[in-house]
């Protein structure tokens, strides 16, 4: 029989600990596969356990690239093999926040006290059993204590999930607009529009909130990646001028200065579509993932103050604390009342920073501007394994003020509730955007 993972049944030390273990989180940033997918990739327990960031940690850590491919290759049956390549490195990565989750992991999903080949072949089943139609739901909600996941899937289209319709959310992405790339023939698709002008470009980004807006839960963005995050506000002209560039020769590279104005230009509509649509606009901000392609200079959220002061109406949500720039967001979050942080991926890429920031934040910004947490990986066991790692150092980080007496217990409770639960669900409106997917009639997500 197959057994299955059972809530995390602990004991606790405070009443700040049980009330940050019971307290329903909200989860605002995923890229979580989707049921079909979940149910329908074969994998087996030792990739399940990295396939998510540890690989990053383990490159650095001295594992070949080929043996951690290899430990992700479940088609691969030797799992002592792949296990033995990794292992080291994994040893060495012992006490960073990706490698942590790996061992939460280890422990409530699979029940595994030693990491062991023997062990991973056993837990196999458990794996099995969460692979079935309904068990991704029941194991964020019901296991997890998510209240709800938000999900980036890199695409436009976000439209109800039929496997848990008022707790699986979707982002309206705005990544290719936000890095001046048009891709005319899936905006045609998509809108009927042909863009060949900027007008037709204007007129395809409208139809794609119309759209897409009335499901979506929020906008998102992670261009950082591949420009920088600071914004100017730019001529419609130019704008023109660089699309022009853009389409009449699809095979050549923009410049990058096209590049960023016709970026700036589009990125600067999706902010206006989303005021309008009412939509919070969430942005990657600091840290990249994987190795060897990090440019700091692109990541600080001050390069956004322009784009802040521009559009006082909008809702920005900024990611990842800007790591490690996060000094610099406190000062952000402070001064600007349409923006909040997301502790999103911050508390596995760097827990102590992230303790710290929500120290300073605490007593520099109003409890409203901290979102308290997101797993951002794409396996739902990992998701599970990142809240409890944000339950646990957020336990820590309020028990330090109670200790330090700047805190009583209970205002730590309500901090607590305010950062994991509340203020997301005021800031995404969250009880009126159930409303109106309960309400749709339109398309449902088929994946
Ligand atoms: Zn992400």
């Amino acid at each position: 029989m197959t057994r299955r993972v059972e809530r995390l049944e602990r004991s606790f030390a405070t009443d700040l600990e049980r009330a940050v273990f019971k307290t329903p989180l909200c989860d605002t940033h995923e890229h979580l596969q989707y049921e079909n997918a979940w149910i329908e990739e074969k994998a087996d327990v030792l990739s399940d356990l990295l396939n998510n960031y540890v690989p990053a940690d383990l490159l650095t850590a001295g594992a070949s690239q080929k043996a951690v491919e290899r430990a992700l290759d479940s088609k691969d049956p030797d799992i002592a093999g792949r296990l033995a390549g990794v292992l080291p490195a994994l040893e060495r990565s012992r006490y960073t926040g990706y490698a942590e989750t790996v061992y939460l992991c280890v422990r409530h999903v699979y029940g595994i006290e030693e990491l062991t080949a023997a062990a991973l072949a056993e837990a196999q089943p458990i794996l099995e059993g969460l692979k079935q139609p309904g068990e991704r739901l029941r194991l964020l909600r019901d296991v997890a204590g998510l209240e709800h996941v938000q999900t980036d899937d890199f695409v436009w289209a976000a439209l109800p999930d039929p496997s848990g319709k008022d707790f699986f959310f979707y982002d309206l992405s705005w990544r290719n607009f936000c890095n001046g790339e048009i891709p005319v023939e899936e905006i045609h698709k998509e809108t009927g529009i042909e863009v060949k002008d900027l007008e037709d470009l204007d007129e395809a980004m409208e139809k794609l909130f119309e759209k897409y807006a009335p499901c979506a839960i929020a906008v998102k963005s992670q261009h950082a990646y591949n420009r920088t995050l600071l914004w100017r506000e730019r001529e419609r002209a130019d704008a023109a001028i660089a699309l022009n560039k853009l389409l009449s020769h699809p095979d050549t590279e923009l410049a990058e200065e096209d590049r960023l104005c016709l970026g700036d230009y589009c990125w600067a509509k999706g902010v206006e579509h989303s005021i309008r649509h009412e939509l919070p606009f969430k942005l990657h901000t600091g840290y990249y993932v994987g190795n060897q392609h990090m440019r700091t200079e692109r990541i600080p959220a001050g390069n956004l103050c322009t784009l802040l002061i521009k559009y006082p109406k909008a809702r920005f949500v900024l990611m990842h604390i800007a790591y490690p720039y996060q000094e610099e967001l406190v000062a952000i979050i402070k001064h600007f009342h349409n923006t909040v942080v997301d502790l999103c991926w911050a508390w596995s890429i760097d827990p102590y920073s992230t303790k710290d920031f929500l120290r300073r934040a605490l007593r520099a910004a109003p409890l409203n501007q901290v979102l308290g947490f997101g797993g951002d990986t794409g396996k739902p066991t990992s998701a599970y394994a990142y809240s409890i790692q944000a339950r646990t150092w957020l336990a820590r980080t309020l028990a330090e003020e109670v200790r330090d007496r700047a805190l009583s217990e209970s205002e730590a409770i309500r901090v607590a509730e305010a950062w994991m639960r509340e203020n997301q669900r005021e800031y995404f409106q969250l009880e009126k955007k159930r409303r109106m997917v309960a309400a749709w009639s339109g398309p449902m997500l088929e994946k």
